[in-house]
């Protein structure tokens, strides 16, 4: 364990965790919980801390049906950022996450992690979303859905006739993010839209070959598009095999940086959403751990300042309207 309370200074912006989703199924409350992320933990850790949290659903485990899901889904978000509104925000557009953090509040913004849970109706569901402050989704989780196909089917299946209606409609509302598409989803979406795109909780392939993982090829068009690539902790995306530790994170975010990258990487650390994380970390508390130990490894503070909050930051305050 690593623990470090930090001072206070750091910043940080996270581009995926599954708090909500976990507190939905779970229980346990945002302020404090058993889990990776509360706000009791980062509320003395940064200075300025911005959070993307994903609605997520399994439609094989819905019995009520996946749609149904993302209502419940929004009813905790609305009641954990009502119950701690001292503390935390919800942030609609860029303004947003700059007024929040002048009020020394952390900035929310909410994803959809699988379009299935914009319910029948996708036009509906996508204006119903948004309009309830939702601005980044995901078409695909793990399985194919009516949109696209996941990089867990190894037929590799690229975007539907409905998933680029999806991409077209959600044009200027709604960020598209491909963490968990498969290789021809990204390159279907890549062809059909310039707007700029993230893949929030993704390592990359060259260093750990997990079919999550993005390949050289997909990080350069990431690049080019201006997007986000954030680096997942969950020990399987970064490392083959064995015990995974810091250094072969840092080795993935050196990866990225070595193509061109360093305006994209950020972390998306997947925060209670993987139950297996490198041995020094235990939640969001250690990130001024990870911080002081890339520093160490000779990570210069302009690189350090990028990854761990600016990256982000501007894509979401230019990007999320
Ligand atoms: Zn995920």
């Amino acid at each position: 364990m690593l623990y470090n309370s930090g001072d206070g200074d750091l910043n940080y912006f996270d581009c995926h965790c599954d708090t909500l989703s976990r507190i939905l199924d779970d229980g346990g409350m945002l302020r404090q919980n058993t889990g990776h992320i509360d706000i009791s933990r980062c509320k003395h850790t940064f200075s300025k801390y911005g959070q993307v949290f994903a609605l997520w659903g399994d439609a094989d485990k819905e019995k009520g049906g996946i749609s149904k899901r993302f209502d419940r889904l929004f009813e905790v978000a609305n009641a954990e950022f009502g119950a701690n509104a001292g503390d935390i925000a919800l942030c609609k557009s860029g303004e947003d996450i700059e007024a929040i953090f002048c009020k020394n509040k952390i900035a929310a913004i909410l994803s959809i992690e699988g379009a299935e849970l914009l319910g029948e109706e996708m036009e509906t569901g996508v204006d119903t979303a948004y309009e309830q402050g939702v601005r980044i989704i995901q078409l695909t989780w793990n399985y194919q859905n009516a949109y696209a196909g996941p990089s867990a089917d190894k037929n590799n299946q690229g975007l539907t006739e409905e998933g680029r209606k999806l991409v077209k409609y959600a044009e200027g509302k709604m960020i598209i993010d491909v963490s968990h598409a498969s290789e021809k989803t990204f390159f279907d979406i890549a062809k059909i839209t310039d707007m700029p795109f993230i893949a929030s909780h993704s390592n990359c392939k060259k260093i750990c070959g997990h079919h999550r993982n993005l390949t050289d090829d997909e990080i350069r068009v990431i690049i080019d598009r201006k997007g986000l690539c954030g680096i997942n902790l969950y020990a399987p995306f970064i490392a083959d095999a064995g015990v995974c530790r810091l250094e072969e994170v840092l080795s993935h975010v050196m990866h990225i940086i070595d193509i061109g990258g360093e305006d994209v990487v950020a972390f998306g650390c997947d925060f209670d959403g993987c139950d297996r994380l490198p041995n020094e970390v235990d939640g969001i508390e250690s990130i001024p751990g990870i911080y002081s130990f890339f520093k160490k490894s000779g990570l210069c503070e302009r690189l350090l300042n990028k990854l761990f909050f600016e990256n982000a930051y501007n894509f979401m305050k230019n990007n999320i309207k």
